[in-house]
């Protein structure tokens, strides 16, 4: 296991590869602990330097997976490359090598139905997952309580959160579910089949973002995050080039 981490402006990588990363992950699950895995990708990281208590949240994270190009660039220009694990791929592969014994499952966040969809297809894909439990993520502010009581009751080894970027990593934060819990940002879209994931070339060529972007006009308003991180990634990648490995602890 690696021992030393790569930081990126505020946040700090631990530069796993995807097996040892795999390997962590179902550790945790096994654990029946409150535990979580985030997937920072640039705009999160960008957010993170504007808010210390985001920033700290993320750090503490069990598992922080390097889920976008924005991060992966920042890391290979600074010298200390990262393998790039977006969490939606990383998601499908903790399902896909659930222990004989399987794993259950609870999907939270999306519009009211998606999540119920995803769950069929995530379950027609990986035979050894149960679902236990959905719930939309378009609850009421004073329901976040009987939400949280309602996934204790099902017991879940798993909990997907697609409630948005701040929003899933905080609530998981309140709320530390005693299993292992992955903010997943627009997964269950994808799993539910209300959006289409880019051509592999373009999941690839890390472009994905830009897919997504021209798909979904709304997320212009993510770019000039994009920007401000890119700048600040390049001035400290000028600034500190190699001298970003640090001893963990
Ligand atoms: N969402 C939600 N509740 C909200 C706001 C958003 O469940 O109050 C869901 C939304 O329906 C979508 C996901 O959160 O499924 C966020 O997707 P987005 O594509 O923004 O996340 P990304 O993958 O870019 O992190």
């Amino acid at each position: 296991m690696p021992c030393k981490t790569v930081r990126i402006l505020t946040l700090r990588f631990t530069p796993y590869t995807g097996e040892q990363a795999l390997c962590l992950a179902h550790r945790l699950a096994a654990a029946h602990r409150p535990a979580c895995i985030f997937t920072p990708n640039a705009e999160m990281a960008h957010r993170a330097t504007r808010s210390p208590a985001f920033s700290d949240l993320l750090n503490r994270a069990d598992l922080l997976l390097p889920d976008g190009i924005g991060i992966t660039t920042a890391a290979r220009m600074q010298g200390t490359p990262l393998p790039r694990l977006p969490g939606i791929d990383f998601a499908e592969a903790l399902l896909r090598t659930a222990p004989p014994s399987g794993y259950r499952l609870f999907l939270l966040g999306a519009r009211p139905g998606v999540a119920t969809k995803a769950g069929k297809a995530l379950c027609r894909r990986f035979p050894r997952v149960t679902v236990c439990g959905v719930q939309d993520g378009y609850f009421a502010p004073e329901m976040a309580h009987s939400v949280a009581a309602a996934i204790r009751a099902a017991a879940p080894d798993l909990l997907f959160v697609c409630l948005g970027s701040p929003r899933q990593e905080e609530w998981i934060a309140v709320h530390r579910p005693p299993c292992l819990a992955m903010g997943l940002g627009g997964a269950l879209d994808v799993w539910g089949g209300e959006v289409k994931r880019a051509p592999q070339i373009v999941q690839k060529a890390g472009m994905e973002w830009l897919w997504r972007t021209l798909r979904q006009p709304s997320r212009l308003a993510r770019l000039p995050a994009l920007a401000a991180f890119s700048a600040r990634a390049m001035w400290d990648a000028h600034l500190t080039k190699g001298e970003k490995c640090q001893k963990e602890g």
